[in-house]
């Protein structure tokens, strides 16, 4: 019977939740609003199944195979619009929904919690454009997914690395029947669902119409903004530097406990799709004129021959160039290989404040100071000025990546 007694050893992924045969097991939000299964020792019948099939107690090797990759631009402007990066994600999805299919990935249920749910059409898959950073509920997902894939539907499962995982370890020889697909993202980290909820809650944010952590509108893809709509109208728009919320992510201290020790980081992947960022188009490509950078560009890894059969439907949506599988993983990558550094002693100052006050810990951790607001006014102004890519890149030539 599972047992969290590390939580270090859980992603939550869910797949011990939809295997137990007696519907024993429950997740349940800890102090820090992460999910946990927590079995019921009256209905567990101690089958083992859960244990054996959790994807973090049973790692699976990783093993070199074939690859392909490439740079993609949904030719869509509305889509590329609304998608995080470039639009990859849809061109892969467009492409299973015409076969019949079925697309798993992260949307929003009631309240904008995140939530793993399927759409068969692809007027719906803009539900799950954009990234949310933050952990989704897969709830029964896994189990919906064997259902179509036993009523021989095709079947797309988006998410991150540790949930395709935790569903093929779940489904087992189903997973490898041909019609299931997977596509998961390069993954820095989950924060926790109610740190976003006291943010929310924070800054008053009733009625809310829309939620956008990567939204492109205002100035593009190079410096995204942190968007919240209530009642239709915008009531946050803010960039890395200043949002709250976005800071606390990138700082690291609200993070997953898994996510320190991610054992999904790798190249080669069990997956059919993997999908990341293309900051400089430049350092992979010397075609990269056809592209826009500013709008967006997805880095893509095929994995699979399941993967390599639909691609010619993906090159059809999308601007694309091939480029090497080893450039592609050479610069701007390091999430694929390292987990973030836990700064044990800040975290555990950051939740004990948050267990005292969780608005007051948001407030004190990530205050709005003189720093911030410069830094924002300084780099609106580099967008409108033009240079807003040139200052980025040389930034990040000197100094890496910021601590928030
Ligand atoms: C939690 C998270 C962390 C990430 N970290 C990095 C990183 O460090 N470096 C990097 O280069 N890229 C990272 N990405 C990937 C990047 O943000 C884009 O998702 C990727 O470039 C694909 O963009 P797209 O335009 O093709 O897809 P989009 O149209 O943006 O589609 C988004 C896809 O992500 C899935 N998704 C969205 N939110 C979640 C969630 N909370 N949990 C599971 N799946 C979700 C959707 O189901 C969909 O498949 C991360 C994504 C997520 C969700
Ligand atoms: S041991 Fe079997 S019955 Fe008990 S919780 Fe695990 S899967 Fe369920
Ligand atoms: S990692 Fe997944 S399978 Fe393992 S205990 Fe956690 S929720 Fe269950
Ligand atoms: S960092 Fe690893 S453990 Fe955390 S959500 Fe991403 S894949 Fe899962």
């Amino acid at each position: 019977m599972i047992t969290i007694n590390d939580k270090s050893k859980c992603c939550g992924c869910s797949a011990c939740v939809n295997i137990c045969p007696t519907v024993a097991i429950t997740m349940f939000p800890d102090e820090q609003g992460f999910l946990y299964p927590v079995a019921d020792t009256v209905k567990c019948i101690g089958c083992g199944k859960c244990e054996a099939v959790c994807p973090v107690l049973n790692p699976t090797p990783e093993r070199e195979h074939e690859q392909l990759a490439y740079l993609l631009q949904h030719k869509d402007p509305a889509i590329l619009r609304e998608s995080t990066s470039g639009g990859a994600f849809t061109a892969i999805a467009q492409a299973v929904i015409r076969r019949g299919g079925v697309v798993f990935g992260a949307g929003y249920g009631g309240g904008f919690r995140v939530v793993h749910r399927y759409v068969e059409d692809t007027a719906e898959l803009r539900a799950f454009r954009n990234s949310k950073y933050v952990q989704s509920d897969k709830a029964g997902s896994f189990g919906e997914v064997r259902g179509f894939l036993e009523a021989g539907r095709h079947v797309l499962f988006s998410g991150t690395p540790c949930e395709v995982e935790g569903l093929l370890d779940f489904l087992g020889d189903l997973g490898g029947s041909g019609l299931l697909l997977t596509a998961d993202v390069v993954c820095r980290a989950v924060p926790s669902p109610l740190v976003l909820r006291t943010y929310l809650k924070m800054i008053d944010a009733g009625n809310i119409t829309g939620l956008r952590f990567r939204d492109k509108r205002k100035y593009g893809y190079l410096y995204s903004q942190f968007v919240v709509e209530c009642g239709g109208s915008c009531r946050v728009s803010e960039g890395i530097e200043t949002n709250t919320y976005l800071r606390a992510f990138y700082s690291g201290v609200c993070l997953r406990p898994s996510c320190y020790t991610c054992k999904f980081r790798k190249r080669y992947r069990r997956s059919d799709f993997t999908l990341w960022d293309c900051w400089d188009a430049s350092k992979f490509t010397g075609n990269h004129a056809k592209f826009t950078q500013s709008s967006g560009i997805t880095r893509m890894l095929i994995h699979s021959e399941k993967g390599r059969e639909l691609l010619p439907e993906i090159l059809a949506q999308c601007t694309h160039e091939e480029i090497s599988p080893d450039v592609a993983v050479k610069y701007d990558a390091r999430e694929m290989f390292e987990p973030v550094k836990k700064d044990g002693e800040r975290c555990a100052r950051f939740w004990r404040a948050f267990g005292d006050d969780p608005e007051g810990a948001l407030r004190e951790f990530f205050p709005k100071t003189l720093k911030t607001r410069l830094e924002a006014a300084l780099r609106r102004a580099a967008f409108r000025t033009g240079i807003y890519s040139f200052v980025r890149g040389m930034y990040k030539r000197f100094f890496g990546e910021r601590k928030r």
